[in-house]
This record gives C-alpha cells, structure tokens and sequence, in this order.
C-alpha cells in the first residue's frame, strides 16, 4: 500500500491532519502513534471505578479563534464547563489569577480596582526590559505577590526559577482588576460532552485512515510507502539530536480514588508552597460526572519522562532555531505542534497552526 500520507503523533495535530486530508482531499493517511492510545497529551479515559479522567493532566478547551472553536465543534458537543482554578497560598484558599477576592482574602480588607492599582503601585519594581518570567510578575506586583503565587511553583513544575525562563511563561496568567473568577477569559471554552477521546476517535473514524497504535516512526520510515511527512514529536529527536537535546519539561502524575463525592471546591488547586506537588485536579468538577466517588491527581515537575513542554529559555530557542532551519530544507516534510515546533501552544493553537498546515498543502499540492 502507497500512502498520500505518513503522520508521526495521533495528538491534536496529528489527528486533526489525518482527518483533513482523509475528508478534505480524500487521502490514504498513515497515522502512527508511539504509545498505546490516541489523543497525545488530552487522552482521557474510564478509570477503574467508572470515572472519566485525562491521563496528562487537566485540559480545558479554551480559545477566542472562531473557526477554530467552528471546527472541532463538528466532532464534539461542549458541556459548557468554565474553568476556574484556587490556590493554596500561605493559610488560605484563594482565587487565581490574582483579582480583588483574592487580594481581600490575603490582607483581609477591602479592594476596589482603584485600590489594587495603587496597593500595587506602591509595591511594583520598576523593569524598563522586561527579559525573563520573574520581571513579569514583579513589574506588575511586585516581590511578596510574586514570592507568594509564582517563585516556588514555577521552580517545581519547570525545575528552573521565572528569571530563567521567558517572559511569556508567566503572561499567560493575567492579573484582573475586577472579581472575574475565571482561568481563562475566552469567549469559547469547555471540555468535550463525552471527552476527548471520544472526539478523537470521531475527528480520524475516516476508513481512509490507518491508525498504529504502539508504533514508532522508525519502525515504519523505511518500509512504508508514504508521498508526504507530517510529524508531530520532538524535533531533536527527528534529526537523532545531531546539534544536541532539547530539553522537553516532563510531569509525574499520581491519581487516588476517594469514598467521597468531593475532595476541592474547584477542577484544579494550585499548591505554589513547599509542597513536592504543583497542583490537585479533580476531575469530576470538568467533566461534570456524577459519581460517589471521586478521582483525584497530584502532578509533580519531571526531569525525565514523557515530553510534556518546550522549556522556553533563549539558549533552547537559539538551539531550535538550527534544527528548524535543518526542517526547512526537507522537501515534503511538515514539522506541527507542540513538540515539532519547540512551542508552548495550547490546544487550540496547535489545531490553528494543522489546519494551516493543511490549507497549505491544499493549495500547493
Ligand atoms: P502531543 O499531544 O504531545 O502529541 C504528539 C504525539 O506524538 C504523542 O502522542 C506522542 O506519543 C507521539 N509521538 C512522538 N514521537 C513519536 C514517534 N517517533 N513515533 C510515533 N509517535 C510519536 N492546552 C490547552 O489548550 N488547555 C489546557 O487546559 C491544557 N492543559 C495542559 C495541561 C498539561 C499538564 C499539559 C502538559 C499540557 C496542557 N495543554 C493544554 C497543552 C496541550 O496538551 C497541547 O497543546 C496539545 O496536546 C499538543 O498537541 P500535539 O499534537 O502538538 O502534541
Ligand atoms: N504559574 C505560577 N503559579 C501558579 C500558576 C502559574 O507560578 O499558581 C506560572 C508557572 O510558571 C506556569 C505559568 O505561570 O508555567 C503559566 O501558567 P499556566 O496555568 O498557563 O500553565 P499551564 O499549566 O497551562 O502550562
């Protein structure tokens, strides 16, 4: 069998390309996966007690891109869930990001916008060039806010502290003038019906597809016939890291079943204390199961293990600037996602940038 297409990955890039050049252009794909399931990082599954949880880690859906909300919208319904996340700082349980509850709930008085924005003035650093994670933070509000939410948890889950990372790791997290209590303020957010996994079996159900599960791409490069490379893992490893490793972020996840309908108050907890873990998620609160029981999941920072994040420092972009620049000169090679193009993406940029990819081999040939 000749196929159009060969793809490395069943994740959300991975998937989301078999499915367009099965359905969109009627392709014979290949789809390969090197572990025992599709859905890469937002596998979810039925654990042993008949609860639904997501093997990875907690994973809302959540974007503003309208055709990208359009698309994957064919192949789920939304169970409107709204993600919110607490945080364990110091001897209280408050909201983040950081809005006036939780400035309230830490110094115990009252917070108007105007007041937050002076309490902060007073205790901001002044960064004209903002160059790393930390300056961020501290240029916003400052030492204590920082120490308190960001230095410890960041050290955890990265194994390096915000002033070694880029300033991007810790944008992602606003801080809010008004008492919105949500993680993320996109207009479109959720988790799917059903799950994620479901979706995925939906999005590459095509008969012109071929799913290997269990399956490295080596295994298969040589003695299948493919007219097109799409490949979704670790770029380094694509070149047998001839310019040396990447460093990928890994996660350690410990799941426990209570006899309890609730553990927390919220889908996700933040410990940025001296704890070892970095977060509680439990999972019925996003998925909105209903169940005596409840399955709960410490994660943990990892230096080894299953690649879970591109760790954005200026010495691992300079390093991936010579393996892009190697991508780009293979002919009929793609390099998408996560993993392939060393990026921190959310879900639904990685399906933004496969759908791209796809219109480009649309309209190229
Ligand atoms: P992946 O999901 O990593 O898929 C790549 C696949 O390729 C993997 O399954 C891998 O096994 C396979 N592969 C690699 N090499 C080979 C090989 N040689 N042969 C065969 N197969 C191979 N995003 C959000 O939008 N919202 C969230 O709430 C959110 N939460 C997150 C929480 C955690 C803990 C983490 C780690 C990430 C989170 N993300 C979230 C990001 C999200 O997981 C990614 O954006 C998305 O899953 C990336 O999809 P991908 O297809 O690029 O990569
Ligand atoms: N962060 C932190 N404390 C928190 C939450 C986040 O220090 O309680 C920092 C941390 O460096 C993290 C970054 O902000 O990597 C971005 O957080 P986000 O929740 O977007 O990370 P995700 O888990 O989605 O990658």
């Amino acid at each position: 069998m000749v196929y159009d297409c060969l793809i490395v990955g069943a994740g959300w890039a991975g998937c989301v390309l078999a499915e367009r050049l099965a359905n969109g252009l009627g392709q014979k794909v290949l789809l390969v996966e090197r572990s025992n399931h599709i859905g890469g990082n937002a596998h979810d599954f039925v654990d042993a007690h008949g609860l639904v949880v997501q093997k990875y880690g907690p994973h809302i859906f959540h974007t503003r891109l309208r055709p990208v909300w359009d698309y994957v919208s064919r192949f789920t319904d939304w169970n409107g869930y709204v993600h919110r996340v607490l945080a364990q700082v110091a001897d209280r349980v408050v909201c983040l990001p950081i809005n006036l509850d939780t400035l309230e709930r830490l110094y115990g008085r009252p917070f108007t916008a105007e007041q937050a924005r002076a309490f902060y003035a007073e205790r901001r650093v002044p960064i004209e060039r903002i160059e790393n994670a930390r300056d961020v933070v501290v240029s916003q509000i400052g030492q204590e806010l920082y120490e308190l939410f960001y230095e410890n948890y960041t050290k955890k889950l990265w194994g390096l502290y915000p002033h070694d990372l880029a300033p991007q790791v810790t944008r992602r997290v606003p801080i809010r003038f008004d008492r919105d209590t949500r993680y993320f303020d996109d207009p479109c957010q959720g988790v799917p019906k059903d799950g994620f996994t479901p979706m995925f079996e939906r999005m590459i159900a095509s008969p012109d597809i071929t799913v290997r599960l269990g399956t490295d791409y080596r295994s298969v490069a040589t003695s299948e016939r493919f007219g097109r490379l799409i490949y979704t893992g670790p770029i380094d490893e694509y070149f047998d890291y001839t310019y040396g490793r990447l460093p990928y972020r890994s996660l350690a996840f410990r799941f426990e079943t209570l006899d309890v309908e609730r553990f927390q108050d919220a889908a996700v907890v933040n410990y940025p204390g001296e704890q070892d873990y970095i977060r509680i998620t439990e999972f019925k609160h996003l998925t909105l199961q209903k169940h005596p029981k409840t399955t709960i999941c410490y994660e943990y920072g990892a230096a080894e293990g299953r690649p879970c994040y591109p760790v954005p420092t200026e010495a691992n972009r300079r390093l991936c600037e010579r393996y892009k620049a190697g991508a780009d000169e293979l002919e009929r090679v793609h390099f998408v996602g996560r993993l392939a193009q060393y990026e921190y993406l959310n879900m639904d940029q990685v399906v933004e940038r496969a759908l791209a990819l796809y219109e480009e081999i649309r309209t190229d040939g």
